[in-house]
């Protein structure tokens, strides 16, 4: 299971920057949103948007594919309901998706390995006094669907992490927080806006796309040298790495690429920004549309 980062833009009210106050343990949700497309990465990117303004905010949003890490663990989120109570200020909140689109089953089960994981890296090794459903702090039917055995009841959750705990550690969570020297591939199949033509610093021209896969930029001051990817269908296939790269087409790219640097946030974009190099050309990239490898 992948953890990505797709963070709320600190200094809104979702996200105010204050640390957490302590550590109890990790409170547990559902998002009980359940339109089609209502993934983990649509919740993230809520608090970037029409949301971030709202007293609303989570750590982690899980689905089947992703644990997408809004708010850092050591800040606080408003999702407990308990104001300066510990549920907001001494848990980590985690919302587990139940879109009609998704697999509820497994997104609870990446919620499970989350859970283990924050615990080990927390020093808990028993899950008892450490797992709270939304309802114990302020008795909020929620986490809605674990409350009704849907894929599996709270207890048969709690002793699903504590399985977790008692195997070996790590392997399962995967961090995809990028760094320098991170080697990465472009996750997904882009639509491209732009075209510009070949000059000195792109000898094979370059493309913008500025609204890719999940709704989100690769940048819109960004350039990706043409030489290195493929054009393609909508859904990625007949791919041909000797194509003529045409607005309005598709692409995709397996190439490895490495993270020579990283950009902080800029007035456009949330995330982190790598630095990535091909055809002897550096280029941006927001992180987001990239996936460690
Ligand atoms: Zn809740």
């Amino acid at each position: 299971m992948q953890v990505i980062e797709r963070l709320a833009p600190l200094g809104h009210n979702c996200r105010c920057g204050e640390s957490r106050w302590g550590f109890r343990g990790i409170t547990v949700h559902n998002t009980s949103n359940w339109s089609n497309g209502a993934n983990a990465l649509a919740h993230a990117n809520l608090l970037r948007n029409g949301w971030k303004d709202k007293f609303i905010s989570w750590h982690y949003v899980i689905d089947k594919d992703y644990a997408v890490r809004c708010i850092p663990e050591n800040e606080v989120a408003w999702c407990a309901g308990d104001g300066n109570g510990d549920g907001n200020r001494k848990t980590i909140n985690i919302e587990i998706c139940d879109n009609a689109d998704g697999d509820i089953r497994a997104a609870t089960d990446n919620a499970v390995l989350l859970c283990a994981d924050i615990l080990r890296r927390n020093g808990i090794t028993n899950v008892s006094g450490h797992l709270f459903q939304h309802n114990h702090w302020t008795g909020k039917d929620c986490p809605y669907d674990i409350r009704r055995g849907n894929p599996y009841n709270w207890e048969t959750f709690c002793n699903k992490v504590q399985e977790k705990l008692n195997g070996s550690s790590g392997g399962e969570v995967v961090d995809q927080i990028l760094h320098v020297g991170s080697k990465v591939k472009f996750n997904g199949v882009f639509k491209v806006d732009e075209v510009i033509k070949p000059n000195s610093k792109f000898p094979k021209g370059a493309l913008g796309c500025y609204k890719v896969c999940y709704g989100y930029p690769v940048g819109p001051e960004d350039w990706i040298p043409c030489g290195p990817l493929a054009t393609c269908n909508s859904d990625g296939s007949n791919e041909n790495y000797n194509g003529v790269i045409k607005k309005g087409g598709y692409w995709k790219c397996d190439k490895v690429f490495t993270v020579v640097s990283i950009k902080l946030p800029t007035r456009h974009l949330t995330n982190g920004v790598a630095i990535l190099e091909a055809d002897g050309v550096r280029f941006c990239c927001d992180c987001g549309p990239l996936l460690e490898v």
